[in-house]
């Protein structure tokens, strides 16, 4: 059976070129292509974007990127033997694909990319979450990217998208729900992959804002839910002690009683909570 593309099936590139995964590097393959095409739609219309993708391995989400019309595929890829497997796309893709071999984290990506930008990524486990961190925290808001389609393990996107009083529910929520519309749209079980990993993963889609959903400054939000969700079973009078002065005061001035926890506190009261500290003497 032929692929979408023509080129050779994955597990063929992967015999070629010798790619036996390596785990320091979160290597788990996607061999199906038309599994990646899929993951490639839920990234939206890419046909006027440059799509950013960190780690293509051998390719398959890449080519699916590129099947499903994208118009300039940016990839970062840290192991360089994938970088032939990588070439053979880019002569059936002519202009299309450019290849950035390094550290996703080392490289000054935007400077690569002509806006507007997607990201899409099946994301190296070990450096997934420190990337996800550093694209909702951009110096200047609204960020280079317009959305971020990336897989994690199943925990970590349900972190993403998780709300109040829920188990998951933490900084990360606080942290990209304030800015992005996050929404978990696809689930995917340890099988899908080459080899299976011990967990599931599920793919999280995030739309950026052009604004943040309550104003506050991104390093107090970022301050005071570190201290709430560091001692995420004690109330927030105790948690908040390190914020100094009468914290009591400080809740109760935005509404929130003094004996809360801080998963019982929505994106609005944490909000609340940063501009009241911001406005403090
Ligand atoms: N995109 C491919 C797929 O879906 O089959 C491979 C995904 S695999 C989970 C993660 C890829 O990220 C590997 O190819 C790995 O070599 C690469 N990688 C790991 N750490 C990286 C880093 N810091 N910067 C860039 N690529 C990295």
């Amino acid at each position: 059976m032929g692929t979408i593309d023509g080129l050779p099936p994955l597990r063929e590139v992967i015999r070629t070129h010798d790619l036996v995964a390596k785990k320091q590097l979160g290597q788990n393959f996607l061999l199906d292509l038309n599994l990646t095409a899929k993951i490639a739609r839920m990234a939206g219309d890419l046909s006027a974007c440059d799509v950013l993708e960190i780690g293509p391995g051998p390719g398959g989400l890449t080519r699916g990127l590129l099947a499903e019309g994208a118009r300039r595929v940016v990839a970062v890829e840290k192991d360089p033997r994938c970088l032939p497997a990588l070439d053979e796309i880019a002569a059936a893709y002519p202009g299309r694909l450019s290849v950035l071999a390094g550290d996703a984290l080392e490289l000054d990506l935007p400077a690569h990319l002509t806006p507007p930008v997607r990201i899409v990524a099946n994301l190296p486990y070990n450096v997934g979450t420190e990337l996800l961190i550093r694209w909702l925290s951009p110096p200047v808001w609204p960020p280079f990217w317009e959305s971020l389609t990336l897989m994690f393990q199943k925990e970590v996107a349900e972190r993403i998208v998780a709300k109040p009083r829920g188990d998951h529910y933490g900084r990360l929520a606080i942290l990209a729900q304030w800015r992005t519309e996050a929404k978990i749209v696809m689930h995917l079980p340890p099988e899908a992959f080459t080899p299976a990993p011990k967990v599931h993963s599920a793919v999280v889609h995030l739309k950026r804002l052009a604004a943040p959903r309550y104003p506050a400054d991104p390093a107090v939000l970022s301050r005071v839910t570190a201290m709430a969700f560091n001692q995420r079973r004690k109330m927030l009078r105790s948690s908040l002690k390190g914020l100094g002065g009468d914290v009591e005061a400080l809740l109760e001035s935005v509404g929130i009683p003094p004996t809360a926890r801080a998963e019982e506190i929505g994106l609005d009261g944490f909000c609340a909570l940063a501009r009241a500290l911001t406005a403090r003497p």
